[in-house]
């Protein structure tokens, strides 16, 4: 297909739709790009941005800026006596870590420098219908603004208005299951991910800053989620993970916490006549691959990969989900999985976890299964956005 006729709406500018934007812009298409913070740039904490992703950030020229995202090294996930239960081996797929503000802020200087993008930010999609009319809706207005694109990209997350407007075939799956996440003041990552009796709790290095993650799903966490109580949350990993006692006093409010419940998005099509669905619109899943914006990112080079081989659009969409579902179905099968174990904390359930079940998934985490977290080449993906 010829790129440069089309006329395509993206709804929802964090990671897949600021990709997908400058991806497609870049092929030529007049990109409109709508998303409903009037400034989205000081979002989440931290994030790990492992080889697909970044070679998709790559094609579109972010490379350079992204330098400041920091390599883990040497990173492991262990149990809480710092006892190693997983240690990816070489050569495994590079991981870098870097606030989420930071790559949001990268990602939205390109669009801006972008001439065939046009940004409709503080505006809120109200509906989309398959035939590719968008109502959308500025804030502070109230009229609405109708748009009319050849192809509308829900990449408005979790709770997707694109996806209410067509036949997907969603299912929504409530898991229950919530992080707790925060920036900290740099120096104080571990690099790994602690498995302990009160869940998971990692922590890494970022640019300027350490990014917390820790789960919260025990009573005794749970009930200190809903006092907004510091010191139990303290005390309960203290307990748990010993280790974790700096990072602990070092959180100065319990409003500098981002509590996140996961929820699994499962869709039968990811295509619906003009509407097509990526990142976790599609396809949302548990974070413990660190795969969730990584395959946002991989979504929208292969969306555009797909459109450009084929006859008609409806060709390409197919051919886009075809591609794309197995994979991230995997990914997310897996990660669901390592979550729900990352919750036992039964210490005969963790007995075996740690001794019987882990040195089987440690033998299994070969460098050909992380190549399948990776989803597609990164060097495939590389080419797709240079070309
Ligand atoms: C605890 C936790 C840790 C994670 N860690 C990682 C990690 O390390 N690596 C990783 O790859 N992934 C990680 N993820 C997953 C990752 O955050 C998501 O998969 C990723 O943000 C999805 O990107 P997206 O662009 O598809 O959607 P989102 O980031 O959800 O963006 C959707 C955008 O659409 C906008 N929007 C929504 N509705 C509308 C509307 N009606 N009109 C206009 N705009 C709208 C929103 O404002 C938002 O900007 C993690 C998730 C959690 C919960």
């Amino acid at each position: 297909m010829r790129l440069s006729s089309l006329r395509i709406i993206i709804i929802g500018g964090a990671t897949g739709g600021c990709a997908a934007a400058l991806l497609f812009a870049r092929a030529g298409a007049r990109v409109s790009l709508i998303e409903r913070v009037p400034h989205p740039r000081a979002v989440g904490a931290g994030i790990a941005l492992a080889e697909n992703g970044l070679a998709v950030l790559e094609s579109i020229g972010l490379g350079p800026a992204l330098r400041v995202a920091l390599p883990v090294v040497g990173g492991r996930v262990t149990d809480a006596a710092g006892r190693p239960l997983l240690t990816p081996r070489p050569p495994a797929p590079s991981m870098h870590m870097v606030r989420r503000e930071t790559l949001q802020g990268i990602l939205l200087d390109a669009v801006a420098a972008e001439p065939l993008i046009e940004t409709h930010f503080g505006t809120s999609l109200v509906a989309a219908r398959p035939d590719g009319l968008v109502t959308m809706r500025r804030h502070g207005r109230s009229l609405d603004e109708v748009l009319e694109a050849d192809l509308v990209i829900g990449a408005d997350g979790v709770h997707s208005r694109v996806r209410d407007g067509g036949d997907f075939g969603v299912r929504i799956e409530r898991t229950g299951l919530h992080y707790l996440r925060t920036l900290l003041p740099p120096g104080l990552g571990q690099q790994s991910e602690a498995w302990t009796s009160a869940g998971i709790f990692g922590s890494f290095d970022v640019d300027d800053g350490t990014y917390l993650y820790a789960s919260c799903n025990t009573p005794r966490l749970r009930t200190a989620v809903r006092g907004c109580d510091l010191e139990v949350l303290r005390a309960t990993w203290r307990e748990a993970y010993p280790a974790a006692a700096p990072l602990l006093e070092a959180i100065d409010q319990w409003q500098s916490l981002l509590l996140h419940e996961v929820i699994g998005v499962h869709c039968r099509r990811w295509w619906h006549d003009k509407l097509v669905l990526l990142g976790d619109a599609a396809h949302a899943m548990a974070p413990n691959l660190g795969q969730g914006a990584n395959s946002a990112l991989v979504d929208a080079a292969v969306l555009l990969d797909e459109l450009r081989r084929a006859e008609t659009m409806a060709d390409g969409l197919e051919a886009y989900t075809r591609r794309r579902k197995p994979k991230v179905g995997a990914v997310a099968r897996t990660a669901s999985l390592l979550g729900q174990l990352g919750e036992w904390t039964s210490p005969v359930a963790r007995g075996i976890r740690d001794r019987v079940l882990f040195p089987v998934i440690d033998a299994m985490t070969t460098p050909n299964a992380l190549l399948r977290v990776m989803q597609e080449d990164p060097d495939v993906l590389r080419a797709i956005g240079r070309g």
